[in-house]
C-alpha cells in the first residue's frame, strides 16, 4: 500500500468513483499514491441526502491543500446526472417490489445494479479521457452484502467492459478485503494523521444524512447501521493502537 509509483505514462491514468463517503475517499488517496494522473467522477441520482455529494468538493479541496504531491496529480472532477436511476429507485418503493426486496435479505437502501451503471459510465468517460484504471471503494467484507460490491461481480464487469470497449480497462478496489478497522489503518498508512483527520471531518457515512453530532469517528446520527459500522471500525482500530498491536496497514490486497 505504501509503494509510491509516480508515473506520468498515459496508461497510468485513473478515474476514481468518489461518492463523498469514507471508503471512496480512502480509495482516492490510494489512487493518488500510485497513479500519475487521477480524475474523479460522481453521480447525482437524487440521493436521499445530498450530503455526500456536498462533501465531495470539500474532500477534493482539502486533499489538494494538505497533500501538494497529490494535488499535482489530481485532475478534473466530473459529476454526471443520473436521474433515471433515481426514478427507478423511487418506483421500487411500491408494495410488491418492497416485499420482494425484503425477501432477498438485502437492506432497503440497496439500489439494484448501481455499481454496474457507475462503472460503465466511468468506463465511457475514462475511454474518452484515457483513464483506464477505474477505482472504487467497494468492500466485500461490508456487513450489507450488496451483491454489486462483490469482487466477482466487479471483475466480471471489468472483463465485459474490456470486451465492449476494446480497451485495457482495469477495475481496482483497494478496500475489497479490508475490515473497517483495517481501512482506518490504511488511511493512516497513506497519509498519516492529516488524512485520518480529513476522513473524520469531511466524509459522510450516515444513512440518515445527519451531520449534527460530531463523534471521534466523524459526523452522524450514531445509531443507523452505517454509523454503527464506521464507529465499530474506529473503535477496533483505536483499541489496536492502545494495545500496540496495530499493523498500520496489513497490505492484504488482492487487486
Ligand atoms: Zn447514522
Amino acid at each position: 500500500m505504501t509503494d509510491e509509483r509516480p508515473s506520468g505514462s498515459p496508461a497510468d491514468g485513473a478515474l476514481v468513483l468518489l461518492s463523498g463517503g469514507q471508503d471512496s475517499t480512502v480509495a482516492l488517496a490510494w489512487a493518488l499514491s500510485r497513479h500519475g494522473r487521477v480524475e474523479t467522477i460522481g453521480f447525482d441520482y437524487g440521493q436521499r441526502h445530498g450530503v455526500e455529494l456536498a462533501c465531495r468538493a470539500r474532500i477534493l479541496e482539502r486533499l489538494s491543500q494538505t497533500f501538494p504531491q497529490w494535488a499535482a496529480r489530481l485532475g478534473p472532477d466530473h459529476v454526471l446526472p443520473l436521474p433515471t436511476l433515481g426514478a427507478i429507485s423511487e418506483t421500487a418503493l411500491t408494495r410488491e417490489t418492497a416485499i420482494a426486496a425484503g425477501a432477498s435479505g438485502l437492506p432497503n437502501t440497496f439500489v439494484p445494479g448501481r455499481n454496474l451503471l457507475f462503472f460503465t459510465y466511468a468506463a465511457a468517460l475514462g475511454y474518452r479521457r484515457g483513464l483506464l484504471h477505474l477505482v472504487g471503494g467497494m468492500c466485500e467484507t461490508d456487513f450489507s452484502g450488496y451483491p454489486d460490491c462483490r469482487n466477482d461481480t466487479l471483475q466480471t464487469l471489468a472483463r465485459a467492459i474490456r470486451l465492449a470497449m476494446a480497451a485495457d480497462f482495469v477495475i481496482e478496489t483497494p478496500l475489497m478485503w479490508k475490515s473497517k478497522a483495517e481501512t482506518w489503518a490504511m488511511t493512516d498508512a497513506l497519509g498519516g494523521k492529516a488524512l485520518v483527520d480529513l476522513v473524520v471531518e469531511e466524509t459522510h457515512t450516515c444513512y440518515e444524512g445527519s451531520r449534527e453530532a460530531r463523534h471521534d469517528w466523524g459526523y452522524g446520527c450514531g445509531t443507523c447501521p452505517a454509523c454503527r459500522l464506521r464507529a465499530r471500525g474506529w473503535q477496533e482500530w483505536a483499541e489496536q493502537w492502545r494495545n500496540g498491536t496495530t499493523t498500520r496497514d496489513r497490505g492484504r490486497t488482492h487487486d
